[in-house]
């Protein structure tokens, strides 16, 4: 089916006829150049002429010439060269999305739907569209539409008169009165959840023009709509190879967070029947990463994280975290990565990325100037925005950049980060639950000395973590039986799997071993627990008097315990009781916080607080969580600021401190390590002849 130039014209100009673009285009007439768009559903033209509607995405270049032409008959008082009103199609059906990685030469010149997250946009630049010039001889007025990066200029003086026709050579570029649109280039990627499998998601560069310039930030969850276009590499080398970019016609924000997972009414049944079942716990938690043994505490907690706790906004306006962050410290090849790589997988909206990032955004988000902008300022959005409303799951933690650690408590506690760079001033959203891992300082935990001095992150980064899980390799027979057997058995069921259908090998029981092994199986499916988790985003659980006291009390008692003068915890922590309780009471599709979602948050943040901040004898001591030094080391510290005032004016050796401290009770191996804690912090000065001076 084809069309001529005046059937199609004819067609626009019965769509615009319509009340609601008559209304439309009116508005626009009145308000050029403040509204100089025409936002045209594709349904409205659909419902008119469905042949019609299939060939604007065949043809979509002639089809919007035309219909801006047609607009432009309706407006007559907008006739300077360059002025233009644009038509903006939206709502494209199914058939015209496309995933990134989908994209063919096919596409080229085509009408496409591409979803995908915002990873760059570049600052704002006009982009001269008609250039007025004004002959040097006669000052006749000569306009010259730009499309190139070159300025075009006039070749001659085209003055009807002819006074100078053709003679002047030299012409007046008029910047002023010139026509300007604003352009900026964006940079998407694919959503996580068009990667199953871990894959890396691909990018496309779309090309924004005039009113919908400035509308997007990195981060944003999007549509573009627009018409697929090529390009040469470079301008040096005639290459036959192109690359392709999307010339934007219009973007759509998406409406709802986790509007990409759709539930059925089926499904709706199979969740409301899965919430009601008594195992429900213990099957979320086996659904979690199954082929990795063990960790039930940390798994429990992970899967209170997939739930969260709800996002609240007060009365004046300020906002409470929801999110749960948490950590897990460990030895290294105790499966931290393998499952923060399955919860960025299962999670909706899971993002998985390193410490350790080559990306100039890092974890949170930078202002770089690179290829990308041609010279302008890019904002790029680092794995925190990325995974904006969902699970980012950062590896290798204690690696990260200066930079990252600097930015990042405000984007774990305000869930937004501020770049004020260059022109770009950007606040970017980044309200997700971080679940990171670390190694301990000296690569793994070493038993004589305390935990909390081998985590090597800054206090206040530690302090925002809800829950912080440690995770040790050590020998033990019993442990080391069932994990070998558990990962023999992963493996052996995962070769069964791989068996083409019906393979026969000679004593072996391929269906047996499917059986025997079943329990690695989850007992829920990815896919279905990602509709579960997404519809349990739906209830606002609310705390019950009986829970609400078994979290005070909690909260009362371990403060309680603190020794001397420290602060065993936090308000903080209490925070994190709440949002644990809360997503206990989600897991459920409960909106009553009950007793047993409190105890589930209080047995949670115990067991963590006795493993990082208990002295030993069922006290606590929060302040080594959040100044890296508990008092009772503070006291040693001062015990050997003491000696080093008394008695260090010409220094001392370690075993002169260590003689002079045993009298105050210190240990030998105590003052090594509040040595050393006063040579890293500064205080102390280490000669090479090993003697120790006050700095
Ligand atoms: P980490 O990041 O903690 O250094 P990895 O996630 O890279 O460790 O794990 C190393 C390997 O050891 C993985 O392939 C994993 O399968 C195996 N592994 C370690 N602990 C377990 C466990 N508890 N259950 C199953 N596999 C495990
Ligand atoms: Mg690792």
């Amino acid at each position: 089916m084809t069309y001529e130039d005046s059937e199609i014209e004819k067609l626009w100009e019965t769509v615009f006829a319509t009340d609601k673009y008559r209304v439309m285009i009116g508005d626009i007439a009145d308000n050029y150049p403040q509204k100089k768009s025409v936002e045209v559903d594709y349904n409205d033209i659909n419902l008119y002429d469905v042949a019609f509607s299939a060939y604007l995405l065949e043809e979509p270049d002639r089809c919007i010439e035309i219909a801006k032409r047609a607009v432009m008959n309706m407006v007559p008082n907008i006739d300077r060269p360059g002025q233009a009103i644009n038509v903006r199609i939206s709502d494209l059906p199914r058939d015209a999305k496309v995933e990134i990685r989908n994209l063919r030469a096919d596409h080229l010149g085509k009408l496409v739907a591409v979803e995908g997250l915002v990873r760059k946009v570049t600052t704002v630049k006009p982009r001269i569209t008609h250039a007025l010039f004004r002959c040097a001889r006669c000052g006749s007025e000569i306009w010259v539409p730009q499309t190139g990066m070159i300025m075009k200029e006039p070749l001659m003086c085209n003055n009807p008169d002819g006074s100078c026709n053709k003679q002047a050579t030299r012409f007046i570029e008029d910047l002023k009165a010139s026509t300007y649109i604003d352009t900026q280039k964006i940079e998407i990627q694919e959503r996580p959840e068009g990667l199953r499998g871990g894959s890396q998601p691909e990018r496309l560069i779309g090309y924004v023009e005039d009113d919908i310039a400035g509308l997007v930030t990195a981060g944003n969850s999007i549509t573009l709509n627009g018409i697929l276009r090529s390009q040469e590499k470079s301008d040096r080398d005639k290459s036959t190879v192109f690359e392709t970019y999307l010339d934007v016609i219009s973007i759509e924000f998406e409406q709802h967070e986790y509007d990409e997972i759709q539930i059925t009414e089926e499904d709706e049944r199979e969740i409301l029947s899965m919430s009601r079942d008594p195992n429900l716990y213990s099957n979320i938690i086996r659904s979690i990463a199954p082929s990795i043994f063990g960790m039930d505490d940390e798994k429990k907690a992970i899967a209170l994280q997939l739930f969260g706790g709800c996002h609240k906004v007060m009365d004046d306006g300020t906002s409470l975290r929801g999110d749960i962050h948490i950590l897990l410290i460990g030895d290294p090849g105790v499966a931290k990565s393998q499952i923060l790589r399955y919860m960025s997988n299962l999670a909706p909206r899971g993002i998985y990325a390193s410490g350790k990032s080559a990306s100039a955004a890092g974890l949170t988000a930078a202002a770089v100037r690179d290829d990308f902008g041609d010279g302008r300022w890019t904002l790029e959005a680092g794995a925190l925005v990325l995974a904006d409303k969902g699970l980012a799951c950062i590896d290798e933690l204690d690696k990260m950049t200066d930079q990252d650690r600097s930015s990042l408590h405000e984007a774990m506690e305000a869930q937004r980060i501020s770049v004020a760079k260059a022109g770009i001033n950007a606040t970017l959203q980044c309200r997700c639950s971080m679940l990171a891992a670390a190694n301990p300082k000296y690569g793994r935990f070493e038993e004589e000395t305390s935990i909390y001095q081998q985590i090597e992150l800054p206090p206040p980064l530690m302090s925002r973590f809800d829950l912080i899980e440690i995770l040790t390799d050590k020998p033990n027979k019993a442990r080391d039986q069932k994990l070998s057997s558990h990962i023999l058995a992963t493996q052996l069921r995962g070769q069964a799997r791989m068996l083409p259908e019906g393979a026969n090998i000679d004593g072996i029981d391929v269906e047996d071993i499917l059986n025997k092994t079943n329990e690695i199986k989850p007992i829920y499916s990815v896919e279905m627990l990602r509709k579960y988790v997404a519809y349990s985003k739906r209830i606002v659980p609310v705390m019950t008097p009986e829970a609400n006291k078994i979290i005070q009390d909690s909260f009362l008692r371990i403060r309680n315990l603190g020794s001397g003068d420290s602060v065993p915890i936090t308000a903080r922590q209490l925070e994190g009781y709440v949002r644990l309780s809360e997503a206990s009471a989600k897991m459920r599709l409960s909106n009553r916080i009950t007793e047993q979602d409190a105890n589930n948050a209080a047995e949670l943040i115990e067991a963590y607080l006795n493993r990082i901040a208990g002295n030993g004898d069922g006290t606590y001591d929060i302040d080594k969580i959040s100044t890296g030094i508990s008092s009772k080391d503070r006291n040693k510290l001062d015990i050997i600021r003491g000696i080093m005032n008394e008695f260090g004016e010409t220094g001392l050796k370690m075993d002169e401190i260590m003689l002079h401290a045993q009298n105050q009770g210190l240990s030998d191996s105590e003052v090594e390590r509040a040595v050393k804690t006063l040579n890293d912090g500064g205080e102390l000065f280490k000669s090479p002849s090993g003697i120790y001076k006050k700095a």
